[in-house]
């Protein structure tokens, strides 16, 4: 492989499989590692042409104001919240993230999560750890998967693969975004819609101020006493305060979550509620699936650098050769 003769600017600490690449391409500096983060930006600012990022630190117009000559952001994630991507692209700046290799494994996981929320699974294991099997069954579980209705908010790549899995579990499926798709699942037009016409919902919506907040209160009502709340998309997109009470209340019956809002600080009242199921933000994490999201990244640089094309750049931001 040849040296590419780019700096490189590694703002977020990468798997030691990516890095290593890196290390062999590029000149590659790690700002994570800098005693001094502003001196090494004030140092290197002008040579950096490219950076690889990740959700530890945010790529803000402050940052893109001290590396003029930068070219392309390549972000390990599918999710660039973290970028903002419209000064990015109103700049002539790329940004790139990682697509389609993770959508299966956070499919599984979604799935995984519905399931342990709606059957308790997680419950039961405790109960039995805590040696109770010997006095009692555990009790039989409220809720069920059968004849439920799921709604999908965010069809996303990710949404798809749920609803696949979901269609041989004999879930009924609708779905909610900002766009009708003409498929054979149900089109709902509002969060609150959806939330009325289903009994669980599992949220794949980006994060972003168009998605802050977006299940309050009201979502909340509308899905009901009987309702599941599934989030693997963005903690952001949830005003937590109301899904704690909703779930203490009875507003809803149960929350599957892998996302919050200020990860990874999860609120306790939320760790002591016994009808939510929480996970550390593990959708997509498997060495298989980090791996190739990891080498995807690398690719988007170096396709960049030696083809002038990047391989998935996002909406927001140009592609076009060099
Ligand atoms: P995607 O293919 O872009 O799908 C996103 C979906 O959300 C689209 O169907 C889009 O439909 C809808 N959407 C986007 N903005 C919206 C808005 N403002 N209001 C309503 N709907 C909106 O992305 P993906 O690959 O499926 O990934 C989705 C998200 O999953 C990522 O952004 C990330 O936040 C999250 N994620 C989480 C994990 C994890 O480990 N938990 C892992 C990977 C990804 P319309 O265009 O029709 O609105």
């Amino acid at each position: 492989m040849t040296k590419i003769d780019v700096d490189l600017l590694v703002i977020s600490e990468m798997r030691d499989y990516v890095q290593e690449q890196l290390d062999v391409r590029f000149r590659a500096h790690k700002l994570y590692e800098a005693p001094d983060a502003d001196a090494m930006i004030a140092e290197l600012g002008p040579s950096i042409r490219a950076v690889a990022a990740g959700s530890h630190r945010n790529v803000d117009t402050d940052l893109m104001d001290k590396l003029p000559n930068l070219e392309i952001v390549s972000n390990f994630g599918v999710g660039y919240d973290n970028v903002d991507a419209k000064s990015a692209g109103e700049r002539g700046i790329i940004v790139t993230n990682t697509p389609d290799v993770l959508s299966d494994e956070v499919a599984d996981t979604a799935i995984g999560l519905m399931i342990n929320t709606v059957r308790e699974l997680p419950q039961a294991e405790q109960f039995l750890r805590a040696g109770k099997w010997t006095s009692a069954n555990y009790p039989l579980t409220p809720n069920t998967l059968r004849e439920k209705r799921l709604g999908i908010a965010g069809l996303g790549r990710i949404g798809k693969s749920i609803a696949e899995r979901a269609e041989s579990f004999g879930l009924s499926i609708a779905y909610y975004g900002r766009s009708d798709q003409k498929i054979a699942y149900t089109y709902y037009d509002s969060l609150k819609a959806l939330a009325e016409n289903v009994d669980i919902i599992i949220s794949v919506l980006p994060g972003g101020t168009a998605t802050n907040k977006v299940y309050n209160e009201d979502v909340f009502k509308a899905l009901g006493p009987d309702g599941t709340f599934i989030n693997i998309g963005r903690g952001s997109t949830v005003d937590e305060d109301a899904l704690i009470e909703a779930l203490k209340n009875g507003t809803i019956r149960s929350a599957g979550l892998d996302v919050f809002d200020h990860e990874p600080h999860v609120p306790e009242a939320l760790m002591a509620l016994p009808n939510a199921v929480l996970l550390p933000h593990v959708g997509s994490g498997s060495v298989y699936t980090r791996n190739a999201m990891g080498q995807l990244l690398v690719d988007n640089l170096t396709n960049w650098f030696e083809n002038g094309k990047p391989i998935t750049p996002v909406a927001e931001t140009p592609f076009s050769a060099k």
